[in-house]
């Protein structure tokens, strides 16, 4: 009877790791789809800015003498340009990120000012789409442990892609309020919505939801992975919430407020 039962354990320990090979195989047969649509959608992206910014040089040649043509195109040329430095900068990031070599510089950083440095950062795409930023800062300061450039960086992609999948003329907002210890900033829009079976998967490395606006905005499927990651470096989380398609989206990212800047606890504060 033993020796049944060691060959019918062997038979499901066999049966369990062919099953698991399967599995492992079909993993990797998809992300290597999925670089391979990764190298497709790079080359598009880099290939992109490239015509409108050899446009501009013609079009700088005749507007020789004429200031105000020559005003839009070297505008349009800044644009296409700030574009590829975004770009590349984010595939650097990444090629850090998965390394572990990203490094933070940590300082004590007032949340607003951060706040109001986004916005200005996402104001030249917000502008094109003649979109609306709303800053609305937190009702008292709020001081966290953070690198400010990294956190700028955090809530500007986040304005960059609430401007992004939003038809022309919306409202885009960046507000914080404080969650006992921690601190809580939303970016919300009032766009396209992302599917409620996609709120996870958006954070995923090249992830990118199907839906019109996409690919008229560009845009490599990296720029949350990054928001995710850089967000836990700092040891905070972010979520997105949506109504659904047509509703608009939210994401939300709890950072820890600074240890000694939060306020005594309730009873210590009428103590003489
Ligand atoms: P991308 O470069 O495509 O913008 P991201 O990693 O920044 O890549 O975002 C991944 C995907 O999540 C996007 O392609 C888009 O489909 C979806 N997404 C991100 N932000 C929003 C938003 N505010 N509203 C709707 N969809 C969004």
């Amino acid at each position: 009877l033993a020796g049944i039962n060691i060959v019918a354990v062997e038979i499901t320990d066999r049966k369990r790791d062919e099953l698991r090979i399967y599995e492992l195989m079909t993993e990797l047969k998809d992300a290597d789809r999925r670089k391979d649509e990764f190298l497709a959608t790079l080359a598009h992206e880099l290939r992109g800015p490239l015509a409108p910014l050899s446009n501009m040089i013609g079009a700088m040649k005749l507007a020789e003498g004429d200031p105000e043509l020559l005003r839009q195109a070297r505008e349009t040329m800044e644009r296409q340009l700030a574009q590829m430095v975004r770009l590349v900068d984010d595939l650097l990031d990444v090629a850090r990120i998965t390394r572990d070599k990203l490094e933070l510089r940590m300082a004590r950083v007032e949340l607003a000012s951060v706040m109001y440095q986004a916005a200005e950062t996402s104001r030249p795409l917000a502008q094109a789409l003649r979109h609306e930023i709303v800053v609305r800062p937190p009702s008292e300061p709020i001081y966290l442990h953070a690198d400010p450039v990294r956190l700028t960086q955090v809530f500007s992609n986040l304005l960059n892609n609430a401007c992004k999948y939003t038809e022309p003329d919306g409202r885009v907002t960046i507000s914080a309020e404080r969650d006992g210890n921690d601190a809580l900033v939303t970016v919300h829009d009032t766009g396209i919505g992302i599917p409620a079976d996609k709120l996870e998967s958006v954070f995923e490395m090249f992830s990118q939801v199907d839906h019109a606006l996409d690919r008229s905005q560009g845009g490599l499927g990296i720029g949350l992975m990054l928001v995710k990651r850089l967000v836990e470096l700092h040891g905070g989380t972010v979520r997105a919430a949506s109504e659904g398609a047509g509703k608009g989206s939210e994401f939300t990212v709890r950072l820890p407020i600074l240890v000694g800047e939060l306020p005594p606890p309730p009873e210590a504060r009428g103590a003489p």
